[in-house]
């Protein structure tokens, strides 16, 4: 038989799960994406809700949200097939609290071995934390992290390290700590700051290989706390996935924007990729759509606050009211414009499913206010999942 072919458009973590999962079931896939996804700027978590239990909280979200078409089992699914690729910590079964680069506290359900030591417990209020920063990067204040958690009656105080980079952001400090000995050095420096039993904080400016260096060379637990983007776990998110997409053998088409489809009657047989100064047709069986929605300018409001589906013309829900004058107030109601989807994760308009093998996943969904809630990377993954299970329905 035959291995069915699978186009995916985008490869955000949306995208790129639902690519892996297609893959490891048996299809042919071919990914076509342009321009960068919201993994690079993320912290390198998964986020499923901001509540101590994420599957649990879903039940309490508006009817339109898109938790009430993925599931929880989707959501498993998801992590599952990411943590294949991504090793990560943590469950979505309950939230993680770490603390944040301004001395807050922040819940997540996945997250990196390097930020692990940092999780902060019922019970352990007798941990003593020491906030390391770093000479010369910018965006970490050790004291106002210190004297934040202080405010939140978790012992904290604040040191710093000398280290020069060729700059002052994390990508810097990044490259000048993948040097040899330069991540055991800075284990060392930490080493001699530290109290006996206190856990060491540091900005996330390594990957997981060399934070493993700098913990090897220093007796206390070390963990990072995210910085903001561009955010090196976020990063090695990316590139893990990506080297994944490249071993799985899915065909990448980068720096190629998807701008319409071939239809014959209500199936979609091929999707237009625009590629190198022409237009190509890449046959499909299925078609993810994975692009990103209203951030990556998948879905465009015009200048007649009309909003459009710029790729495959699909029908955009929404508020009447798309935004308010309360800037300070409750989020803009454009934030939860997208696609509506059946339970299958196929884009409805008012008479079912447009195309019965064109399914939307990730921010392409509408009804949801990802930032806030903190439910983005649960919505891709879960979406990713469903929609895979789906095509692997028709399939059998
Ligand atoms: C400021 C901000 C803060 C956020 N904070 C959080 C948070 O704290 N927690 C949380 O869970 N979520 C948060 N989110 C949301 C989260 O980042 C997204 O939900 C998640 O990254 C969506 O992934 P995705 O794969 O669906 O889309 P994306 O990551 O946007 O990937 C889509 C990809 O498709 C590409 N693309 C677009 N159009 C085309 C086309 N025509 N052809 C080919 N490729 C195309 C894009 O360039 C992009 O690479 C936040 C978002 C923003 C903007």
């Amino acid at each position: 038989m035959n291995a069915f072919r699978l186009v995916v458009v985008g490869a955000g973590i949306s995208g790129m799960t639902a690519a892996l999962m297609a893959r490891r079931a048996g299809a042919d896939v071919t990914v076509a994406t342009f321009g960068f996804g919201g993994m690079q700027l993320s912290q390198g978590t998964i986020d499923v809700l901001d509540v101590p239990r994420p599957l649990d909280g879903m039940a309490a979200l508006p009817a339109t949200h898109p938790y009430h078409t993925i599931t929880a089992d989707s959501i498993r699914e998801g992590a599952k097939a990411l943590a294949e690729y991504v090793p990560l910590r943590g469950t979505v079964e309950e939230s993680t609290t770490f603390p944040t680069a301004l001395g807050s506290l922040r819940r997540t359900a996945l997250y990196p071995e390097s930020m692990a030591a940092g999780a902060v417990r019922k019970g352990d209020g007798d941990r003593h934390y020491v906030i390391v920063g770093i000479s010369g990067l910018k965006d970490f204040y050790p004291r106002l992290v210190a004297e934040n958690l202080c405010g939140l009656n978790i012992q904290a105080r604040a040191a710093a390290v000398e280290l020069a980079a060729p700059g002052d952001t994390a990508l810097a400090y990044s490259r000048t700590l993948k040097e040899p000995g330069a991540a055991e050095g800075l284990g060392r420096k930490l080493a001699e700051i530290a109290e006996p039993g206190e856990y060491v904080g540091i900005p996330a400016v390594v990957r997981e290989a060399e934070w493993k260096r700098i913990q090897s060379a220093c007796p206390n637990p070390v963990f990072q706390i995210p910085l903001p983007p561009p955010s090196i776990p976020g990063l090695e998110m990316n590139e893990r996935l990506r080297e994944a997409c490249s071993q799985q053998r899915i065909r990448m088409f980068l720096n190629s924007k998807a701008v319409g489809l071939v239809a014959e009657g209500s199936r979609v047989t091929a999707v237009k990729v625009a590629v190198a100064g022409a237009t190509k047709e890449v046959p499909a069986d299925y078609v993810i759509y994975a692009a990103g929605g209203l951030d990556s300018g998948a879905i465009e409001l015009d200048s007649h606050r009309e909003l459009h589906d710029t790729v495959f013309g699909l029908p955009v829900a929404h508020e009447n009211e798309l935004l308010h004058g309360d800037f300070w107030g409750e989020p803009q109601p454009l934030y939860a414009a997208g696609l509506n989807v059946d339970e299958q994760m196929r884009p409805t308009g008012e008479k079912g499913p447009v195309y019965t093998n064109l399914y939307a996943v990730g921010d392409m969904l509408a009804g949801a206010y990802r930032a806030r809630e903190k439910s983005g990377e649960g919505i891709a993954i879960g979406s990713a999942a469903q929609a895979v299970a789906s095509i692997m329905r028709s399939e059998a």
